[in-house]
């Protein structure tokens, strides 16, 4: 019961800094984040590395995180028609999307150093950057599928 609190707390956090939550939830998510310790946490955590994500010099296009949360749902739903698989898809888009987040500074630091060292131009590493971000969520992609396709074999058998 508790663990499905958490996780959707977890969930609309990540959607509240990305696409914005409808009243109820954010009604709903504030007060849980007012009571539970460890989300509470985690969500100031996250303002955190936003924080220090928006101070990093470097355009990466506003919608990118967006764009790729969508692009994986409506693979999602191409795929899916039962609601069995929906917990996987959250559980690793959620998970690829933050490790993006809190990856991020670190990774754009070690771009800067390969610039200031080798001289690489400033647009390759922006690509590479923003393919750092979007790397992840086809990994998860790749993961729903495959776990769609042991769970449809199984089925099969
Ligand atoms: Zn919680």
């Amino acid at each position: 019961m508790n663990e499905n609190l958490h996780e959707r707390a977890q969930r609309l956090l990540a959607e509240s800094v990305v696409e914005g939550l409808r009243p109820a939830d954010e009604i709903w998510l504030r007060e849980h984040l007012a009571e539970c310790t460890g989300c509470g946490l985690q969500a100031a955590a996250t303002q955190n590395v936003l924080h220090a994500l928006r101070t990093v010099p470097v355009n990466v296009p506003r919608d990118l995180a967006a764009r790729t949360q969508l692009r994986v749902r409506l693979r999602a739903q191409e795929t899916s028609t039962a609601g069995s698989g929906s917990f996987w898809l959250w559980a690793v888009t959620a998970a690829s999307w933050l490790l993006g987040v809190f990856s991020a500074p670190l990774v754009w630091r070690g771009f800067a150093w390969l610039g200031s060292n080798f001289g690489v131009p400033k647009l390759a590493l922006e690509l590479g950057f923003v393919m750092w971000w979007a790397v992840p969520a086809l990994v998860a992609v790749a993961a729903v599928l495959h776990q769609r396709a042991l769970s449809t074999g199984a089925k099969g058998i």
